[in-house]
Parts: C-alpha cells; sequence; structure tokens
C-alpha cells in the first residue's frame, strides 16, 4: 500500500474544550472511575480520526493520543517501566499516572522540555537492567479503535534511538541493540494485526550526533526494515534539518522518510544532493506545525514540487505533529477578522496539508494567493524608526565596577544579601479574584483592591522576616508572559487557544501579529505602591524579551531578532519609568533564555547574538547606580554558559540547590565577576530546608565566589508554594544568610 499524499505528524488530544484534562483531573480526584475516563478518552480519540477523514486526509496517524504524555507512552509500550513503580502493584493505569505524577512513596520520573518547544515530556529512566519487553496493547487498541470506525490508521512511536538519547541513566544508548529487537516485536505484533504503515520518530538526528550515533541509527533502520514480518515503516524527523542522519536513513530499507522543511529548509538541500531516491516516500512537512499562522501554500507547493521531482512518492504533511497549536481556529469569535485571516490552527492546518496534497497531483492553480504585508494599522512607524536609530551604545552599560560601587552606595547592602524571585504563593483568594473579575462580579476599582491588600501582605511578611531586596509577590500576574502580552500593542489573546504544556496542563500562548508598542507604563504602579510600604529597596520586576517571545505564537514576517527588539524597547521605557519612580532594583526574568537556543551549535551564536543583544537593549537604559537582576530557571547551562556572562546583569539568580553549587565552578571558570544567586532552596518541591542545610550550601558557594557577590535567594518563584512552607524556609533563608555573614 502507498504511503497516501497528505499526512499530519500528530494532532492535538486534548480535545476542543480540553475535555481530556478535565475528565484526567476529575479521576485523579477520584471523581469518575477509569472506565469513564476510558470513554471520555475513546470519544476523543473517534472524534480526532473522524475529524481527520472527513478533511480527506488520507493517511491518518494512532497512538498519538495520550493520557499524559507519549514519550511515557513508548516507554509502556517496550517495558521500561523503572522497577520502583513496579514494585507498587498498582493497576496500569495507576502505575502510568505514578511514573508522571510521583506517589508518596516515589517521586515521578523527570519533566523536561520537548526540543525547542514548550511541552514536556517524561525522561525514560533506562539502566542496564532494564528489561526491554514489548507491549503493543495500546497502539493495537488504538488500530482496532480506528478500524470500527471504519479507519485505517498509521500508530505512531518514538523511534528506537530517539527514545534513548532521550532517557537518562547509565548509558542508556548502550541498550539499542537490544531495545531494536523490542520493536522488532512490536512490528511484528502489528503486522499481525493489518497494519500497514508504521511511524517511528526520531527528533533528536536534528540536534548534532555523534557518527556513532549516526551509525547506531542506521544499523537500527536496516535491522528494522530487514525484518520479515512488519509493516512498511515511515522514519519522522521534525524540527530542524537531519544533516548526516539522512543519507544514513536514506542507505536503509525503510519505506518513507519524513523531513520537516519549515524549519529545517536545509533539508531540502541535502535530499536534492542525495543522488536518485529510488523506492522511498518523502514526506514533505511543509505545513509549520510549531506556529499559528496561515501557510503560504503557493511557495509551499513549489518546495513540494521540487520534492517530488527528487523522490519516488511525495507526501505533504504538517512540519511536526500538530499537537504544538491551538485545535481550531473555528472556536475563536472575537478574534479581530484581520488577524483571524491570517490564522490556522490544527484544523485548519489539515485542510492545507489536504490541499497541497492535491496540489502536487492536479497542479497549484486553485491555491490561494499568500498574505499580503501586515496591515498598517499593525505598524508603529515610530517603533521601526527606533529599531533603526539603534547604535551599540544603546546596548551597553558603565563598565561594572563602577556600577557596582554606585549600587552599593545607594542600596548599602550587607554581604549575603537576601531576596526571593519575584511571585508569592498564588493563593485560592487570588485565583477567586481575578475569576470574579472575568465574570464580571468585581469591578477593576474591587480587584486591584484586593491586589494591593496582597502586596502589603507580602511586603510585611518580607520585613518581618528580615529579607534585604523585596518584591511586590506578583499577586496581579495571571501568566508572565500573558500578563504582558494584555497591555503591549501588537498581542492578541484567545478565548480557547489551549495548546498541552505537560500531562493535563495547558497554556494559551498570546499571539504577536503586529509591531509591538507599549501603550502605558505596565508596572510601575505596584512596584511603586509595594516601594510607598517600606524603606527597604523593592525590586521591579519585569520579563524579559527573550522569554516573552518563547512563550508567544511570534509573528514569521520578519526576523525574530527584531521583534524581539520591538518588546526589549518597551521593557525598555519601563525600566526606565520604574527608575524615575524611585525604583533602585529591577529584575528583568529570562528563564526561557537556553530553552530556545537553536538544535545545532551551528545557529546557536547568531540566536545567542540577538537574544544577549535584546535583553542588553532592554536594560541598558538605566542608570549605572539602578541595580538590574536577572533570572534564570536552570543551572546546566552548556554552551550558553559565556551567554549569562555577556547579558551584563548585575545580579543573575539561578537555580542550583539541587546542583549543588557546582553552577558556581562553572561561572567562575568563565570569569563571571558579577554578583550570582545560587538558589538554596529547592521550591519545586514543599519540603523545608534547614538553617543548617542552606547554611552548608552556602558555605560551599563562599568557596567559589566572594561573599560581597554572593546573594541568598530560593531556585525560582514562590507562585505554586504555600505560605507555611514559604515563611518557614525563608526565615531559614535568612538564619543562614545571618549565621555566614557572622563568621
Ligand atoms: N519572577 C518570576 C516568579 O517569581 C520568575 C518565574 C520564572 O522564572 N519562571 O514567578
Ligand atoms: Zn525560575
Amino acid at each position: 500500500m502507498t504511503f497516501g499524499t497528505s499526512t499530519v505528524l500528530g494532532y492535538p488530544r486534548i480535545g476542543g474544550n480540553r475535555e481530556l484534562k478535565k475528565a484526567v483531573e476529575a479521576y485523579w480526584a477520584g471523581r469518575i472511575d477509569a472506565a469513564a475516563l476510558e470513554s471520555t478518552a475513546a470519544g476523543l480519540r473517534g472524534q480526532v480520526w473522524q475529524t481527520l477523514r472527513d478533511a480527506r486526509l488520507d493517511a491518518i496517524p494512532s497512538n498519538t493520543f495520550s493520557y499524559y504524555d507519549h514519550v511515557l507512552d513508548t516507554a509502556v509500550a517496550v517495558g521500561a517501566v523503572p522497577a520502583r513503580f513496579r514494585r507498587l502493584g498498582l493497576p496500569e493505569l495507576d502505575t502510568y499516572f505514578a511514573m508522571a505524577r510521583g506517589v508518596d512513596a516515589e517521586p515521578a520520573l523527570e519533566l523536561t522540555k520537548w526540543f525547542a518547544t514548550n511541552y514536556h515530556y517524561l525522561v525514560p529512566e533506562i539502566d542496564a537492567d532494564t528489561q526491554f519487553t514489548p507491549n503493543p496493547a495500546k497502539a493495537l487498541s488504538e488500530y482496532s479503535e480506528a478500524r470500527a470506525l471504519g479507519i485505517t490508521t498509521r500508530p505512531v512511536f518514538v523511534g528506537p534511538a530517539t527514545f534513548l538519547l532521550l532517557a537518562k541513566g547509565a548509558d542508556p544508548f548502550a541498550r539499542l541493540d537490544d531495545l531494536v529487537e523490542t520493536y522488532a516485536s512490536l512490528l511484528a505484533d502489528l503486522a499481525r494485526a493489518g497494519v500497514e504503515w508504521v511511524q517511528l520518530d526520531e527528533p533528536a538526528y536534528v540536534a548534532d550526533r555523534t557518527p556513532d550515533e549516526i551509525d547506531a541509527l542506521r544499523r537500527a533502520y536496516i535491522r528494522l526494515g530487514e525484518l520479515e514480518q512488519r509493516p512498511q515503516i515511515f522514519v519522522a524527523s521534525y524540527f530542524g534539518e537531519l544533516g548526516d542522519a539522512l543519507p544514513a536513513l536514506l542507505g536503509t530499507p525503510v519505506e518513507a522518510i519524513g523531513l520537516d522543511l519549515v524549519a529545517g529548509p536545509g533539508n531540502l538541500r541535502r535530499l536534492s544532493g542525495a543522488g536518485p531516491l529510488r523506492g522511498k516516500t518523502i514526506v514533505a512537512g511543509l505545513v509549520d506545525g510549531h506556529n499559528i499562522w496561515r501557510t503560504d501554500l503557493r511557495a509551499a507547493a513549489v518546495t513540494g514540487a521540487t520534492v517530488a521531482g527528487l523522490a519516488d512518492q511525495v507526501a505533504v504533511s504538517s512540519s511536526c505533529s500538530l499537537l504544538h497549536v491551538p485545535v481550531d481556529l473555528d472556536a475563536e469569535t472575537r478574534l479581530d477578522t484581520e488577524l483571524r485571516a491570517r490564522l490556522a490552527f490544527a484544523r485548519q492546518k489539515v485542510d492545507e496539508v489536504v490541499l497541497l496534497g492535491r496540489a502536487l497531483r492536479d497542479g497549484t492553480a486553485d491555491l490561494p494567493a499568500p498574505l499580503p504585508p501586515i496591515p498598517a494599522a499593525w505598524r508603529h512607524d515610530d517603533v521601526r524608526a527606533r529599531l533603526t536609530a539603534l547604535r551599540p551604545a544603546d546596548r551597553q552599560r558603565g563598565d561594572y565596577a563602577g556600577r557596582a560601587a554606585q549600587q552599593q552606595d545607594r542600596l548599602n547592602l550587607p554581604d549575603l544579601p537576601t531576596t526571593t524571585i519575584g511571585s508569592f504563593p498564588q493563593t485560592a483568594e487570588l485565583r477567586k479574584a481575578r475569576a470574579e473579575l472575568r465574570a464580571g462580579s468585581l469591578d477593576q476599582a474591587g480587584y486591584a483592591q484586593r491586589m494591593r491588600a496582597e502586596v502589603e501582605h507580602v511586603v510585611r511578611l518580607q520585613e518581618a522576616l528580615g529579607l534585604d531586596v523585596l518584591v511586590h509577590g506578583e499577586p496581579e500576574r495571571n501568566d508572565m508572559v500573558q500578563y504582558f502580552g494584555e497591555q503591549l500593542d501588537g498581542f492578541a489573546a484567545t478565548d480557547n487557544g489551549w495548546v498541552q504544556s505537560y500531562g493535563s496542563r495547558c497554556v494559551r500562548p498570546p499571539i504577536i501579529y503586529g509591531d509591538v508598542a507599549r501603550k502605558a507604563p505596565m508596572t510601575v504602579e505596584w512596584s511603586t505602591y509595594a516601594q510607598s510600604l517600606t524603606n527597604r529597596p523593592v525590586k521591579g520586576m519585569l520579563t524579559g524579551p527573550v522569554t516573552i517571545l518563547a512563550w508567544s505564537f511570534v509573528r514569521t514576517d520578519q526576523p525574530l531578532a527584531d521583534t524581539a527588539d520591538q518588546v526589549a524597547l518597551a521593557l525598555r521605557d519601563e525600566c526606565r519609568d520604574l527608575e524615575a519612580a524611585g525604583l533602585r532594583v529591577i529584575q528583568v526574568d529570562e528563564p526561557a533564555l537556553r530553552e530556545t537556543l537553536p538544535l545545532r551549535r551551528e545557529h546557536q551564536k547568531a540566536y545567542l547574538d540577538w537574544a544577549v543583544g535584546s535583553f542588553r537593549l532592554a536594560t541598558s537604559g538605566v542608570a549605572d547606580a539602578t541595580q538590574i537582576h536577572t533570572h534564570l530557571c536552570y543551572s546546566e547551562f552548556g554552551e550558553v554558559i559565556t551567554a549569562i556572562d555577556a547579558l551584563d546583569a548585575d545580579v543573575t539568580s539561578i537555580e542550583a540547590s539541587r546542583s549543588k553549587m557546582e553552577v558556581l565552578d562553572d561561572l567562575a571558570a568563565i570569569g563571571y565577576s558579577r554578583g550570582v544567586g545560587p538558589g538554596v532552596w529547592d521550591i519545586h518541591s514543599p519540603r523545608v530546608p534547614s538553617p543548617d542545610e542552606m547554611a552548608e550550601a552556602l558555605r560551599r558557594a563562599v568557596a567559589a565566589v566572594p561573599a560581597r557577590r554572593l546573594w541568598v535567594n530560593p531556585d525560582c518563584g514562590l507562585k505554586t508554594r504555600g505560605y507555611p512552607e514559604v515563611e518557614a524556609s525563608l526565615q531559614h533563608l535568612v538564619a543562614a544568610a545571618a549565621a555566614l555573614r557572622a563568621h
């Protein structure tokens, strides 16, 4: 059977109204039983398959549904359930959720970013003792469920090489030969059930890989390709360029190879240099699965035709799974019509794929013309003029020694100053106030009143605890990006544009569609109110340009760097206003700096140049006496470490409590010589560390960084914590700092 002409690599599984989230959470809370959860899930799967069929997509994926995460599903399919969970003796579904969420006795698998997206997967735990065993049950039952609806599907799994490259443990990749045998028997089971095509995802190969890793990929697919009994194999890649892995895969017997031609335009060049592609189907990812803009179908069709000229067979697909975009634009009734006309969510992208598939066969005459440039109303010529006029000096502050002296004069802080990262607990009352505001039962003034009361509470608490640099606590922020998106020109919010972030958690990223401009100060009122309550310095609190872009859907009609600089200019003005209002310290958070790092080293420098440049544009408009902090949510910087120095913040707070301060040595090794606040309290857990424990961490830190540059703070913001552990932990934190100062 041929592959077909149009497909998607995956589809959102949460449901148009987040039905899956609601059902799964109800199951966790004991409000519904497993049978009820399973029936909701089956309903959602059926809807997706029928939607895809009705759209006339002719190659439909299955096994892309998941109760939590598709990497976890593949772990279960190959029997990689760690003994610590099997031991619990729970029913299968509850073992699954125990791996995802942990239970009292066992912490969950680690959660981490899925490549450069905002989706998080569960990291498989693999070691020499892991007994791989095939478990095709889920894939087979989805396949027959779809068959019962008259729909033939292509089961999808994470491929064996990527699975192990994403896993942790003692050298998981060394287990590839073993694991491939397990895939071999999975494939045999699928073939016996009548499955004609299977999709194995190998996105790990769009990142830099060693020749050995590429050779291992080749061997794995030669072995799977030579199996007597198997479906036809489609190896999918996405998020970038396969590089040397492409000729390696072309040299195996697999029948189809998927290439992301949106994020990886170089794939096309590589393909045309590969010689005749006899017997291969190339699945051309022409419709962006990672952003929400309509495709320029005519341009995409030209690319498709080029691929058709090279391969035996071509199919059109989304560039990656549509998991990363919201379900259906039809659910947005309040979006500006000009904007709406430019958007395509998952459902609309399926139509684009089908149209392109048809165009490859019948010609491109019917394809709609590309969209015109953005309407004049979305332009801000003043912002553009400011961008063009920028000089290097606009991204440069005075030298650090001079800044540090002026700041110390003004702030008069002790050694080892104590502070927090910004947010205080988002209590049920705060969420209730926001819900009432949305529902209209609380007016803006009443809402502001409640937020001010919370700010006052947070300031008084910090004073009582004896912290040195205070924060206002961010009670007014629903989300650190959305909050700014709602106030800036050029951003739109959706009503229902939910995207799965991890498990049942969904986010609704704003859309940056036009030139970004600040209409009015965004945070000054809250920060000045907090400062008016105390003599201690209060930190202004902003989200940095890179993070704002990373957690939004961003326009693609101009370079990301330009959009980032537009955001940076708005933040620069905000910093100046905060400074003018009397704030002496301003923090600009960049937790996403590393997560959007390009996967291949050759693209990283260009990214870091603009990313760092935008941050500096945002933060260098203030006087040398104003202290700029930044916060990064991780401690393994890898390649990014020199960029941290390049940000030129006066103080950088980072996560370190779990990494035991090793990051300070890494920073010392690159000559980082400004303030640093390694987290001494892991806020991801409710556990309250003792003063001694924190003092011990600080002692290690003081060995690497002089006390005058060392800050004492938690790992991250406190918004997900409760007040009891926050008060206790901060009390211990202040005591630990005092104990060290006394030495
Ligand atoms: N200032 C933010 C907070 O404290 C930072 C959060 C983050 O880095 N993710 O919540
Ligand atoms: Zn953080």
